[in-house]
């Protein structure tokens, strides 16, 4: 019998398994435990890559594109922020990610200013 695959399936479950495996590494690298949970990473990534399914939005952040570290503000990384841009440094390995934020902050002006 020939075994047929399901591709919107094997994605859906691919997707799932991505999310619990951001969970695991997160809560490792709150534990202080940065082996395990690169691997985690590491594992999440590459289920990812062979189903073809993007990295969760709500995670997109939180690793290391460098070392894949999981970035916990003040655990495993430091976050500073200023001229527009928000800066995440890895701890472990010194890698900077910056993130623009320009936008949040004309938003912000908005609300502010129809507020008054
Ligand atoms: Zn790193």
């Amino acid at each position: 019998m020939v075994k047929r695959r399901h591709r919107g399936m094997e994605r859906r479950i691919a997707a799932e398994r991505m999310v619990t495996l951001f969970r695991l590494a997160e809560s490792e690298a709150l534990h202080r435990r940065a082996g395990r949970s690169r691997r985690y990473v590491e594992l999440a990534r590459r289920i990812g890559m062979r189903y073809n399914v993007r990295v969760p939005a709500l995670f997109k952040r939180s690793f290391c594109k460098k070392c894949l570290a999981f970035l916990l503000p003040s655990v495993t990384a430091r976050v500073r922020i200023g001229r527009g841009r928000v800066a995440v440094t890895c701890t472990s390995c010194g890698a900077v990610q910056r993130y623009p934020y320009k936008r949040e902050q004309k938003d912000r002006r908005a609300t502010r200013a129809r507020a008054q």
